[in-house]
């Protein structure tokens, strides 16, 4: 009688491409809250930012919230796009920001190759600074993965 050869371990994921880790801090300059591009807000973002501001749901909704695409999204300025939370170049909500902000730049898009890693740092000067820290790459796939969570959650309308 012999005795079975158990099945090989599944081989590991490859590295991802920043398995080195990657730089970022951010500077607060804002610009990553001007021009196109939508904020799009879960439910949780949305009681989170009322709560904060001390309003209910529908006058938060009212003054703070359009939709677009289906979806929940943050009220913009329509003479710039900018994001209409953004004051002086500053968040007027920064501790209650929606997940959408908190996250950048650890997002699929961002994350998806070094082009699309390069082509952030031409938008955002804390992106890949050589002076910035060095954000390991278990952190950066802990963010990334967090991210696709809430987008699935706010894609569910919760
Ligand atoms: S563009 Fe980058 S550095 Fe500037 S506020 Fe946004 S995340 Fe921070
Ligand atoms: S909520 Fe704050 S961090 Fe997010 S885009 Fe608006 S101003 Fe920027």
């Amino acid at each position: 009688m012999t005795t079975p050869v158990p099945p090989a371990p599944p081989a590991p994921p490859p590295a991802p491409w920043y398995a080195a880790g990657l730089r970022f801090t951010c500077t607060g300059c804002g610009a990553c809250c001007t021009g196109a591009g939508r904020v799009w807000v879960s439910l949780e973002d949305i009681a989170r930012l009322a709560a904060a501001l001390g309003l209910d749901l529908p006058t938060f909704a009212e003054e703070h919230l359009e939709r677009a695409a289906g979806r929940w999204a943050l009220k913009e300025r329509a003479e710039t796009g900018d994001c209409g939370f953004l004051r002086d170049r500053r968040c007027a909500v920064y501790e209650a920001r929606p997940r959408q902000c908190r996250t950048f730049p650890w997002w699929p898009t961002t994350l998806q190759d070094a082009a699309a890693w390069g082509e952030a740092g031409r938008g955002c000067e804390g992106v890949g600074a050589p002076g910035a820290p060095l954000v390991s790459a278990e952190d950066v796939t802990r963010a990334l993965d967090e991210e696709r969570r809430g987008r699935a959650r706010a894609a569910a309308g919760r």
